[in-house]
């Protein structure tokens, strides 16, 4: 038996399809030519600031065991079942598929895997380092998905993963509303959060496993482990047929997109880490974004809570100049328009003080003293008192913001943003599922 790689990206376009489909497709093909699955097949989101991404730039990859003389038989599997599946109809959709029959996953491919979600990396590029570590590709039309098709080889997801368990449709029902019990997501939420994460918007309690596209998904069921999403699936009740199912390994809700920058530094694409102090105060723009703008050591760089965030931009609308803030997000290029952060959570690690003076109570009646000019102390008509100007007192007010960490509702968040709710299985780590 002989281990080979397999990674496929690109296959779908906004009428339909994905990659996670054919790639359950392809690995029940596979099964019945007597191969075996590897571990979890991988769901690896990718930069999600890239502008050949369809809608979440999602790639996948798995590893099979199989008999040498069966190899060219799977890979012509795996081909034909991309040609016959992807939307190659579509401008926009350059399938790539890569095979790589080593055990190991070179140092090279992982820092290449890294890159492709946190940077832009080229067709060519991914060409090269094919060619330097003896990985096939297979280019459909302009072929750009082996850029995916590779990372999600490399990505061994050692630092952080989670899970997705997907169910698929039948094709008559594509494209036609999704039928799952609302009651029934409600009650596995209930039971499984925060073991399974995103399944229902906290605030408008709108579902949240089922897409909003025309692709084969009914549902996916995210969580911290294969139990976990699986003991959810059994709690939601489908009301149409399930083709199949599948479960995932994921970099979903890692953070692996983010990293640290200084402003001066942050480029168009990447998403970023930043600290800094906010130096504009936060205003509401046409279409209800919120604005703000921050300062570090090397410059300055706007700020967005745009209006799909909702209830976070409350949070940001009470900074004021002088907050020392922690901004994680996005940026998008956009010549006409500065560059800009687009926030996906935001830390606020120290409030400014606001301070207010407050006149003296007159001794006799108790009212507020009315100041008598500058530097001229204060008095009360009605019972002809008078007090010094250092009788007033400077308080502090309280700050309608609390420090802390905020984060946008599942329905804005980014398919690699880490929900704050993961961290709370590290203080409960020994969770049954
Ligand atoms: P879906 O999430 O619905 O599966 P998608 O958003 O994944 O769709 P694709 O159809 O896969 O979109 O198209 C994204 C294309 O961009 C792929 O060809 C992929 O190889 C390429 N790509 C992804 N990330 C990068 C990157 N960082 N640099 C350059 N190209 C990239």
């Amino acid at each position: 038996m002989t281990q080979l790689y397999i990674g496929i990206d690109d296959t779908d376009s906004k009428e339909g399809m994905c990659t996670t489909y054919v790639g359950a497709v392809v690995i029940e093909k596979l099964r019945k030519i007597g191969s075996k699955l590897v571990g979890f097949p991988k769901l690896i989101r990718l930069n999600p600031s890239c502008p050949h991404k369809t809608r979440g730039n999602c790639s996948i990859a798995f590893a099979i065991e199989i008999q040498e003389a069966q190899i060219p038989r799977a890979k012509n599997i795996v081909l034909s079942t991309v040609q016959e599946l992807a939307e190659l109809h579509v401008e926009t959709t350059n399938p790539g598929v890569v095979f790589y029959q080593h055990k190991q996953i070179p140092a090279k491919l992982r820092s290449f895997s890294k890159k492709v979600v946190q940077d832009i990396v080229t067709i060519e590029e991914a060409e090269v380092l094919a060619g330097e570590i003896g990985a096939e590709v297979h280019k459909f039309k302009f072929g750009r998905g082996i850029i995916g098709a590779l990372a999600a080889i490399g990505n061994t997801l050692e630092c952080d993963q989670t899970f997705e368990l997907i169910t698929y449709r039948i094709p008559k029902n594509r494209g036609t509303p999704r039928k799952v019990d609302a009651d029934s997501v409600a009650e596995m939420d209930t039971k499984t959060y925060p073991r399974t994460f995103d399944n229902l918007d906290p605030s408008t309690g709108e579902i949240r496993i089922t897409p909003h596209t025309p692709c084969p998904i009914l549902y996916g069921i995210r969580g911290e482990s294969p139990a976990a999403v699986k003991k959810a699936h059994k709690l939601v009740k489908d009301l149409e047929p399930i083709e199949r199912v599948m479960v995932y390994k994921t970099n979903q809700g890692t953070d692996e997109h983010l990293r640290r920058a200084k402003i001066s530094d942050a480029r168009p694409y990447w998403s970023v880490i930043v600290d800094g102090a906010v130096c504009q105060t936060p205003r509401v723009i046409m279409g209800g974004h919120v604005i703000f703008r921050i300062r570090d050591e090397t410059g300055e760089i706007d700020c967005a809570a745009y209006e799909p965030t909702r209830q976070f931009r409350e949070v940001v609308k009470k900074l004021i100049v002088g907050d020392r803030v922690r901004v994680y997000g996005g940026i998008k290029e956009k010549p006409e328009l500065p560059r800009t952060i687009n926030l996906e959570k935001l830390a606020v690690l120290k409030l400014v003080p606001v301070l207010r003076k407050e006149n003296p109570r007159c001794p006799h009646c108790g009212k507020r003293m009315k100041s008598e000019g500058r530097n001229k102390g204060y008095s009360c008509k009605k019972c002809k008192v008078r007090a010094s100007p250092s009788s007033a007192k400077i308080v502090k007010l309280k700050r309608r913001v609390d420090l802390g960490k905020f984060e946008v509702p599942p329905r804005a968040r980014r398919h690699l943003a880490k929900p704050l709710v993961r961290d709370i299985h590290v203080r409960f780590p020994k969770r049954e599922f």
